[in-house]
């Protein structure tokens, strides 16, 4: 008689292959979008200048000619990738992420070798070689966000091999319903409209432009508030613009004005630890919230151990993926902290769906105007599941339930990164398709904006 019935014949991992979307708008880099879009240019105008958007305060607010656009310092420059990871049965896991051709590189040249031949159940064996390897370049930034892409191609990988969805894979479902989303966008009363529980709102004006920043920040804001009435929640992401003087002022100042204020998100420069510690000490009745650019569970230990964050918002896209985003879960239910994801699509879906002390989901406006709902990742994926009435039920659809939009034009990673002089400079056969896709696939784009209004 058997001692166990364990199946020990499991498909192993064969291949992995990088790729750039073609199409500006495809993929993880929220940030990848046409001028004109909110998310690069806050889209509301300028308090004191006529023509000009007042733009978002960000950490470049304190050079001029970088002030009014996100994309003029470069936030979209790295770009998506796509990852597909092919096991020997011929299942395919894909994943998309932000880091572009430098992400492609660090995955092609260093980190497949730890996931060609591996069991694709070895999640955390994978994770832990990537990670400890790279540490002499690694640990925050791009090569952690190259690692996260990685794997979560492996658990779509995992997730369709078994024919089960990733949340099934982490716990199950914790919660009965669909999950509830807030809407980051410019235009709160249209995230009412929709559906949404609360929406928030990008920071204008950093300390950078000028002494009387607080009052217009906070003329700003009490516009809104007046715009939503009192019942409706407002939260405010300031993208690491303040330091801990101006956080105080501000907050204060919402305070002493009675313009009620959810949350304020990612006030100080993500290394600030101590400085999350002076606000909530200062001001414990305001719930101060960061996390989207730390990364890995030793980034995380330090804001969950100082006890002065209400509320934790990885990027599963950056962080170090699903794998490390389960550890860094774990630390914070033992001190009751919520895990809400920045943004991330479907990779939070799953991951919200798993875990009691994840409460809500974000929504990142992605259409131009941030008054309609578009897929996170463009037209990369058919049928991303999106919002609807501000909530989504997560299905049962293997892996993370994305399928590639076979019209979705991808770029080989080897197209740009191994160039082969013995072939020649002219253009190969195969370059030349990929650009009259590529031509094609921007024809096609600019149809679909023409009908969306630049929703794309
Ligand atoms: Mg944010």
């Amino acid at each position: 008689m058997p001692t166990s019935t364990f199946n020990k014949s499991f498909p192993t991992i064969t291949k992995i292959e990088t790729f750039i979307p073609a199409a500006g708008g495809d993929g993880g880099d929220y940030h990848r979008q046409k001028d004109g879009h909110w998310i690069l240019d806050g889209g509301k105008p300028h308090a004191d200048k006529a023509g000009v958007k007042c733009g978002i305060s960000n950490p470049m607010s304190g050079w001029e000619q970088y002030r009014e656009n996100r994309t003029s310092w470069g936030i979209d420059v790295l770009g998506s990738l796509v990852c597909i990871i092919t096991a020997s049965d011929g299942t395919q896991g894909v994943s998309t992420g932000f880091g572009g051709p430098p992400a492609c590189w660090l995955i092609e040249q260093h980190f497949a070798r730890f996931v060609i031949g591996s069991d694709p159940r070895d999640t955390n064996r994978m994770w832990d070689q990537m990670f400890k390897a790279s540490t002499f370049y690694g640990r925050k930034g791009l090569p952690v966000a190259a690692i996260s892409v990685v794997d979560l191609a492996i658990w779509d990988l995992l997730g369709k091999i078994r024919g089960e969805p990733v949340y099934k894979m982490i716990g199950g479902r914790a919660k009965d319903g669909k999950i509830p989303f807030y809407l980051t966008g410019p235009e709160p009363t249209h995230a009412r409209k929709m559906g949404f529980w609360g929406s928030k709102v990008a920071l204008p004006y950093s300390p950078r432009d000028g002494f009387d920043f607080v009052r217009r920040n906070l003329d700003f804001l009490q516009k809104h508030r007046e715009d939503l009435g009192d019942d409706f929640p407002l939260m405010v992401d300031c993208y690491m613009s303040l330091d801990v003087h101006s956080a105080i002022q501000l907050a204060q100042g919402a305070i002493d004005r009675k313009i009620d204020i959810t949350w304020w998100e990612e006030v100080l420069h993500p290394d600030d630890f101590d400085g999350h510690k002076i606000l909530k000490a200062r001001l414990p009745q305001v719930k101060w919230t960061t996390g989207e650019h730390e990364y890995s569970r030793y980034g995380f230990r330090q804001l969950i151990e100082g006890r002065s964050i209400d509320m934790l918002q990885p990027d599963v896209m950056w962080l170090g993926g699903l794998t490390e985003l389960l550890k860094v879960s774990a630390m914070c239910s033992a001190y009751d902290i919520p895990v809400v994801p920045h943004g991330s699509g479907p990779y939070s879906y799953h991951f919200i769906l798993s875990q009691p002390h994840s409460p809500f989901c974000e929504y990142i406006a992605n259409s131009a105007d941030g008054k309609s709902i578009a897929p996170v990742f463009g037209n990369l994926f058919l049928d991303e599941p999106v919002p609807h009435g501000g909530s989504i039920d997560v299905g049962d659809a293997p892996g993370f339930g994305l399928e590639l939009n076979p019209a979705a034009v991808l770029i080989p990673s080897a197209h740009f990164l191994a160039p082969s002089p013995d072939k020649g400079l002219s253009r190969t056969d195969d370059e030349q398709r990929v650009a009259k896709l590529q031509q094609l696939a921007a024809v096609k784009a600019n149809g679909i904006n023409g009908v969306n209004g630049g929703a794309h």
